[in-house]
């Protein structure tokens, strides 16, 4: 009784309110974006402790990341008024797995100190046996059956209990091949990942003693995000709550964004009969977004068909509408969303002043953050990335920067000792301590000692020639990277083909291969703007000391999916095109249901923003050299014109941002303002022109890039602007290399595809 009174439960609304006083058996929060559900959930658990109801270390509390964890634990110490000492069960499914795994162990064969294998050793686990198995690694490599394995244990499959239909792969070895891994796995003493659910939840099926006690241990159950748990998950929170069936689990079936990982939403909708006589809250009021921004929202997730439909209000102010921004290209886009974010930070938008911090940069795909990253830098404006590396610092972009970086300087050491044997040429480490012995010895850098010790054959087998072969390439791209002939942009990819970096990843199986080589043609398109690679590797120097720069402010970049449950008064939301978003994959599979899994990304996006959200996209994308140009966003025809604003940009449509369009993508086109892009005779010409791309870069705007193959377009008396030596005139064609007499630099022969046409 002495809670009533209490604020944390006079702030809520009495929806709210009820689902937070509802102490005993299970309870269902259902709601919308910025309902208020986390803020409920947090309520109940410092009700739990208030009432007496529990102590701190009888509350188990799953949230779905780390950060959401540590928030959870901040916001109850700071509505108890004391900190809360000792709540351990306040964390993720794999954090609390872990600490029951270690008291239960030896139940699954393992002893309390298992170690935990990363991706890594879990393929290298799985290659010998695939090997061992005698299967054509070709056709069947080990890095598809650790993708495999892990979707067996999603649905907490164990060898034993595999469904006979999920035995086709690796020629009918995959459940054999699966249960040796577990076999191996246990000699080992190791878990990975998807075991740490799956033991705790075999121990609890056939140890009802063990069960027992944490079903009386775990007063009260909660779950936030519930609708993106997977099977073994929501197995294992069943068993937990089977005895007090106190459990309370909220979520909402428009934000599962988790499929393509194993999430079922449709644990949510069974909630109801799992535990019968629940109590179902639903909320409708939205405390977090304007009227627009949650109407923009529902728009958009109204073309799903997969969904319980749920309407949601606000009394938020009315605010601005959506808006919604069409650039030339990705940088372009990156320097506009800049520029806005000043402006917002110096108030001269009308709106503000706004912090920084009160900024997040929403993107589908992780390889879209270099334009942020770049720009930001430039301008000094302090960024942070959430949920992952930044983009220099990823495993891929740093094994590539040390190649530049060993073209540059060769006695780079570190750079060498990177890449020397990646990708594999056969240098263990054996050979690699001969060379830095060698190295030392004669005062060298390695690749100095490397060709010594070669010369004096202290190098054998396979790995001499390959290690010949490697510093060869070395200094005939040092050569290349002198000459005038070949721009540090070709020069790049040379170094990525030749070395066969880019084809070790082209090989790779595991699922994040795709994104390393984007996020290798991402690194090629960066270094455009820079006069050389010298240049460019001094920017990122830079890039990675403003990691250090502590400033007080910093605009947040992340995924969609790294966003979910946060919010932020500002959101950008760049590059709404059809194959970026919805992504490719999304795409091309047959059915709707990746489609709508992206719809329900493209509504947890939109549901970030509390008081401003916009939405761009651009016309161009660079990919490897090659210009595509892109067709906005599907869903973009989806966002309801009375809520959003088309917004002029300033170097699309001749300048300035314009009043309110007629709104979308469809009426876009039939609009003054799209029939200047989509239907004016240049952007026909352009598309027609496939080999041939508008440019950023071009000075005097209708410049354009022309690939190799279009050599022969150019003829002689052509004027041409070229990225390294400015404007110049043809007078000679040959092959694909072209005889240029340039205003600055005089006559020198260079490759066309790295020519730009001035005569547009
Ligand atoms: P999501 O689905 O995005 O995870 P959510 O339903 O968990 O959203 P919360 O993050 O808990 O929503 O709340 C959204 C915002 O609304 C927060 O800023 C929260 O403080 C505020 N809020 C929630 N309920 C109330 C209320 N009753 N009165 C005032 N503000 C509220
Ligand atoms: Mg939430």
């Amino acid at each position: 009784l002495m809670a009533r009174g209490a604020p944390y439960l006079n702030d809520l609304n009495p929806a709210q309110r009820a689902a937070v006083e509802q102490l005993d058996g299970p309870v269902l929060m259902l709601a919308g974006a910025g309902t208020g559900k986390t803020k409920a959930l947090t309520a109940r658990i410092v009700h739990l402790l208030n009432t007496g109801r529990a102590q701190p270390n009888e509350i188990l509390a799953v949230t779905f990341t780390n950060k959401a964890a540590r928030e959870m634990k901040e916001r109850v110490a700071r509505l108890l008024g004391q900190s809360v000492e000792g709540m351990p069960w306040l964390g993720t499914f794999h954090s609390i797995c872990v600490k029951i795994l270690r008291r239960h162990a030896e139940l699954v064969g393992l002893k309390s100190n298992f170690t935990i294998l990363d991706t890594d050793d879990q393929l290298r686990l799985l290659k010998q046996l695939v090997q061992a198995a005698g299967i054509d690694d070709k056709r069947w490599p080990a890095r598809m059956l650790v993708g495999i394995i892990d979707g067996w244990k999603n649905r907490a499959w164990l060898p034993e209990n595999l469904p006979a239909a999920e035995g086709s792969a690796y020629d009918g070895m995959g459940p054999q091949l699966y249960a040796q891994y577990q076999t191996r796995l246990r000699e080992l003493n190791a878990a990975d990942f998807g075991d740490l659910l799956l033991h705790v939840v075999s121990i609890f099926q056939k140890h009802d003693d063990v069960l027992a006690l944490y079903q009386r241990w775990f007063k009260y159950v909660l779950v936030d995000e519930y609708q993106d748990t997977n099977v073994a998950q929501y197995l294992w929170l069943r068993l937990l709550a089977g005895g007090h069936k106190n459990i309370c689990c909220v979520g909402d079936d428009d934000q599962s964004i988790y499929g393509w990982r194993g999430a079922e939403v449709g644990n949510i909708l069974r909630f109801e009969k799992d535990f019968p006589g629940a109590a179902v809250v639903r909320l409708e009021q939205n405390y977090r977004s304007t009227p627009h921004i949650l109407a923009a929202a529902a728009g958009v997730i109204a073309g799903n068909e997969n969904r319980l439909g749920k309407e949601l209000w606000t009394e938020v102010e009315e605010g601005e509408k959506v808006r919604l921004i069409g650039h030339w290209d990705g940088e372009e886009e990156a320097r506009w969303i800049g520029e806005e974010a000043e402006a917002l930070q110096r108030g001269t938008r009308g709106i503000g002043p706004k912090s920084l911090d009160d900024m997040a940069i929403l993107v589908r795909a992780s390889h879209q953050m270099r334009a942020f990253e770049d720009r930001f830098l430039t301008i000094g404006m302090p960024y942070r990335v959430i949920g992952g590396p930044r983009f220099y610092e990823r495993l891929e972009i740093r094994d590539a920067m040390a190649y530049f970086r060993l073209v540059v300087s060769p006695e780079d050491d570190l750079a060498f000792e990177r890449v020397v044997n990646t990708p594999k040429r056969g240098l263990g480490d054996k050979a690699q301590q001969k060379i830095q012995m060698e190295a030392r010895a004669n005062f060298l850098p390695l690749t100095g000692g490397a060709q010594l010790l070669l010369d004096a054959k202290g190098i054998g087998g396979k790995g001499a020639g390959e290690l010949q072969r490697f510093l060869d390439n070395l200094q005939r791209w040092q050569r290349l990277e002198a000459s005038p002939e070949v721009s540090h942009v070709e020069l790049a990819e040379i170094i990525l083909d030749e070395s066969g970096y880019t084809e070790m990843w082209q090989n790779d199986k595991t699922p994040e291969a795709p994104g390393r080589l984007e996020n290798l043609k991402e690194l090629v398109k960066a270094l455009e703007q820079f006069e050389n690679l010298q240049g460019f590797l001094e920017h990122v120097g830079l890039i990675m000391d403003n990691d250090k720069t502590d400033a007080d402010e910093k605009i947040s970049i992340m995924t969609l999916h790294a966003a979910k449950g946060l919010e932020f008064p500002v959101v950008f939301l760049p590059g709404w095109e059809d194959g970026l978003f919805p992504s490719q994959r999304s795409m091309d599979e047959s059915g709707q249901k990746g489609l709508e899994e992206e719809r329900r990304l493209a509504y947890v996006g939109i549901t970030r923003a509390e008081e401003i959200c916009t939405i761009s996209f651009a016309g161009n994308r660079r990919v490897y050299g090659q210009w595509q140009s892109q067709m906005p966003s599907r869903f973009i025809d989806e966002l309801p014109e009375a809520h959003v604003d088309v917004m002029t940009p300033p170097g699309l449509y001749g300048g300035g941002f314009g009043a309110a369009q007629p709104s979308v993508r469809s009426n876009l086109a039939e609009s003054a303002a799209e029939a200047d892009v989509y239907n004016s005779p240049g952007w026909k010409r352009m598309q027609a022109r496939a080999s041939q791309r508008p440019t950023p870069k071009a000075q005097g705007g209708a410049a354009y890039i022309v690939e190799a193959t279009a050599v022969s377009s150019f003829m002689q008396g052509d004027r041409v602007f070229h990225t390294k030596f400015g404007y110049g005139d043809v007078i000679g064609v040959e092959g694909d290399k072209l005889e240029i007499n340039f205003d600055k630099a005089g006559v020198k022969k260079v490759v066309a595809r790295f020519i730009v046409s001035a005569a547009d």
